[in-house]
């Protein structure tokens, strides 16, 4: 077993065991080489997702999602199969509409508005980017906040500006967020380096993670492509979080020695070793990078299966709210 392996099977037995203290979490990231294994952890967060379903199902509540695809964009549908798939798995109730590149702008907000008013639906999400001639912000603006599980809506980012813990905050940032807590690395007081300004992760990582309280409280730096000396700005980081969709642009030396790196890019390169011609890498070159980090979210099997996860556990949430008010 290699290195890799067997840190990956130590985390496994970490995400499985709910009872370990804090302190036991701090010590295992402190092993030289260490992999934040996102598809253990998710599947933790599966887990209790799946009970709480459970548990609101038994009280007469299931959790219902509806996913919008509008378009034939080939990575969209995989994303749009895998929550349906993944909602189905956890027993909440799962609406796919995909409606063909042509539907007008007009008929996806009447579609919006008529899951806004349906009681089995408790979370709404439009898969992006949908074709150029809609304009994505209107339709998000369409949906009710109280159901935008993506937290898109300028109430749900004005919330997270807030701090008012009664908004949804966009999954992927969420995810990255929990990964920290999961692993046991403390934000209090870090300098974090968010490396990426988009509406989709930069910036509401960089809300999270400044927000008071637990997995916040951090010193937070966000950088983007007008940032001068990058790689000076990035070296300043106890935790470097990297959203650029830039294939391995994060090199060693932009890295300081024992930082935690949280890799949200995913880019698709070609592999001609690879029986399939491509394969997918992150934003940071993760064979240099390693060996010089605390800890390491790998790609795939890092951030991306979080992402699933907590827009999972928006939806659990949303069906409570609503639940509370009935
Ligand atoms: P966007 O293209 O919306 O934003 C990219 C950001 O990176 C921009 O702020 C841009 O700066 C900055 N940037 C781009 N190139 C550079 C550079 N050379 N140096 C410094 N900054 C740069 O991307 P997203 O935020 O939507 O996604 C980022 C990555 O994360 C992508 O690889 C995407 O596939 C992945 N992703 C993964 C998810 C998951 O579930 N794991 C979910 C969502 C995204 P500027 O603003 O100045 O242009």
């Amino acid at each position: 077993m290699d290195v890799l392996s067997a840190t990956v099977c130590v985390l496994c037995a970490f995400a499985a065991n709910d009872a370990r203290d804090s302190n036991e979490r701090r010590a295992f990231t402190r092993e030289a080489m260490n992999l934040i294994d996102g598809k253990a952890i998710a599947a933790k967060i599966n887990t209790e997702s799946r009970a709480a379903v459970a548990e609101l199902k038994a009280a007469g509540h299931t959790p219902g999602l509806a996913v919008v695809l509008v378009g034939e964009n080939p990575a969209s549908q995989a994303y749009v199969r895998n929550k349906d798939r993944t909602c189905q798995e956890l027993g909440m109730h799962s609406v796919k509409h995909e409606l063909p590149a042509t539907t007008t702008q007009t008929e996806l907000i009447a579609l919006v508005q008529r899951l806004n008013a349906d009681p089995a639906i408790h979370a709404i999400l439009v898969q992006s980017p949908p074709p150029a001639h809609i304009d994505e912000r209107a339709v998000v603006e369409a949906i009710d906040p109280r159901k935008d599980v993506d937290g898109f809506h300028p109430v749900n980012v004005g919330k997270l500006a807030l701090g008012d813990t009664d908004g949804f905050v966009p999954c992927t940032p969420l995810g990255c967020q929990r990964l920290l807590v999961e692993a046991g690395v403390e934000t209090r007081g870090a300098n974090v380096v968010v490396l990426g300004r988009s509406m989709i992760v930069g910036k509401p990582m960089a809300l999270l993670l400044m927000n008071k309280g637990a997995g916040g409280d951090a010193t937070v730096t966000v950088a983007h492509s007008r940032t001068r000396d990058l790689e000076a700005v990035c070296r300043e980081a106890d935790i470097l979080i990297a959203a650029i969709g830039q294939p391995e642009f994060v090199k060693a030396s932009f890295v300081k020695e024992g930082a935690v790196v949280i890799d949200v890019g995913i880019n698709r390169v070609a592999a001609p070793e690879k029986p399939s011609g491509a394969k997918l890498v992150g934003d940071v070159a993760f064979s240099e990078v390693a060996p010089r980090c605390r800890a390491i979210t790998p790609v795939p099997g890092g951030v991306g299966p979080m992402t699933i996860a907590m827009l999972m556990a928006n939806t659990i949430a949303s069906c409570r709210r609503w639940a509370a008010q009935t």
